[in-house]
């Protein structure tokens, strides 16, 4: 055996009883040491940056802190950096304001002139190319909508259907049309570049419209950096297939989906996503507006806490939470509230996962489950390098803890966003006996494990071979056995 035989467990486990994670997005209510500790010691698996708000400088700072905290805890937490994506915005007014009403004409035009009761500057060609009569627009998240009527091909003349008051700047979207503009902006270019200086795990994506977006995200920011791809559009949902097999993962963004789509349809379409990264083994993430009267009161609405356990139910990889954290009143008890939340739901449907729908669950991942439902097993360990075997386990949400093992702190990062995943770096492993000395190591620090115990062991064979799953073993716990393989 090489001397290594002395193999490494550095991570400290602190959120091992809760399956689903918490995402957090940090912004002034939270931009400080103190804030940031208390949140992860309250439930935060992984951090989001806003770059629609916020400097790089401050951005920077709390990353910084963020990994600062979390080595000192030895815990793992992730980092996301969310880009602004080409969000459309009108031009001014000379009053700063007007007020359209129904049944009036309205034109949207490239005349950079500020703007009055009968027209506005949309400064964006190639959006005034796309639409055509009948093409629905929604200004101001969709307070006030026009239908086109006539294009020119420099302006389009509008009947406004649903008036009301428009000022500066406000947002521009057009729901039923594959618009031609590049998912990726100049600013998200340069904010995608603070990517590696605040080491960074995953990169979002807004207002993906194909898997093209993806393509060109992973091209900026290589292949180490998780792509998660904003489902806020329309377009994004018709393509979500081809989306989600070249993204890492998933979010469900509620608060762009329920302008840009009838609200009443986000129940479906968030239930159809959940369901459709899960067969694919990527990991979903809820959000927007789950704990939203947070932001001022420090107790929840009864219809929020249903909306977070239905989540849960639906099988959501993660949870999230945005101005409740960034700006909100009570940033921690947000945070404490969601954990509470999601440990009960996931106590109560103890009985709920036996009956779970497995069509499309990779078949070894399958077959591990079912092995720990019926027979008393205490964790499904994985050695996974890129983090995919971990997903593929639990995609299958099987009912034991996943301990994800791999000897890359940026896949235990990216994992923490993944469903009853705990991921631990550990060191290269070489032989089979290393394999089930690390195994009683990693257990016996972070479950307690006791003699006689079993765990599965899932692994891809043989080791450094990356890309497949092909190993299960059902291994009792003898730690007598472990100390000798251990020389001890
Ligand atoms: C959303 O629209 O729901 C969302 C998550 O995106 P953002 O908060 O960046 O607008």
């Amino acid at each position: 055996m090489s001397g290594r035989s002395e193999t490494v467990v550095t991570t400290l486990v602190i959120h091992i009883n809760r399956k689903t994670k918490i995402v957090a997005t940090l912004g002034p209510a939270s931009s400080s040491g103190d804030i940031i500790r208390e949140l992860i010691e309250s439930g935060v698996d992984m951090f989001r940056l806003n770059m629609s708000h916020g400097t790089h400088d401050v951005h920077e700072k709390n990353a910084h802190t963020v990994r600062e905290i979390q080595k000192g805890l030895g815990a793992n937490v992730s980092i996301v950096v969310d880009l602004q994506g080409p969000k459309i915005r009108i031009g001014t007014f000379a009053d700063k304001s007007v007020t359209l009403l129904p049944g009036a004409k309205f034109r949207l035009d490239l005349d950079a002139s500020p703007g009055n009761v009968t027209r506005v500057y949309l400064p964006h060609p190639e959006i005034i190319g796309s639409l055509e009569q009948g093409s629905e627009i929604l200004l101001d998240d969709g307070k006030l909508k026009l239908k086109v009527v006539d294009n020119d091909g420099n302006s389009v003349e509008t009947i406004v259907m649903d008036g009301g008051s428009l000022s500066n700047r406000k947002g521009v979207s057009v729901p039923g049309v594959i618009l031609p503009i590049s998912a990726i902006t100049d600013k998200d270019q340069i904010d995608a570049g603070i990517l590696n200086e605040i080491d960074a795990d995953w990169l979002a994506v807004s207002f993906v419209q194909t898997a093209d977006d993806i393509v060109l995200a992973r091209n900026i920011v290589g292949p180490n950096i998780g792509i998660l791809a904003k489902i806020e559009k329309p377009s994004a949902v018709s393509n979500i297939d081809s989306i989600v097999k070249a993204a890492d993962a998933i979010i469900v963004a509620r608060g762009d989906l329920g302008v840009e789509m009838p609200f009443e349809s986000i129940p479906r379409v968030q239930k159809m996503l959940v369901d459709t990264a899960r067969t694919h083994n990527k990991p979903c993430i809820v959000a927007t507006q789950m704990l939203e009267s947070m932001v001022s009161c420090h107790r929840p609405t009864r219809a929020e806490v249903s909306d977070v356990a239905h989540a849960v139910l639906e099988g959501a990889d993660a949870v999230m939470l945005s101005a409740e954290t960034a700006s909100g009143k009570y940033p921690a008890e947000a945070v404490r509230t969601m954990a509470k939340v999601v440990t009960q739901t996931e106590c109560d449907q103890a009985g709920f996962r036996s009956t779970r729908d497995t069509s499309g669950i990779d078949p070894v991942a399958n077959a591990v489950s079912m092995i720990t439902e019926m027979n008393s097993i205490r964790a499904i360990v994985v050695f996974t390098e890129s983090g995919r075997s971990a997903n593929v386990i639990a995609a299958a949400r099987p009912n034991t803890n996943i301990i994800a093992l791999t000897t890359s702190q940026r896949t235990a990062r990216k994992l923490c966003m993944s469903w009853g995943i705990t991921s631990i770096v550990i060191d290269e492993i070489f032989w089979f006996s290393q394999m089930l000395q690390i195994v009683q190591k990693t257990l016996t620090q972070n479950l307690d494990i006791k003699d006689g115990e079993k765990v599965i062991i899932v692994a891809g064979l043989p080791f450094r071979e990356r890309g497949h799953m092909n190993f299960i073993h059902i291994y009792e716990v003898d730690k007598a056995l472990a100390d000798r393989d251990n020389g001890s």
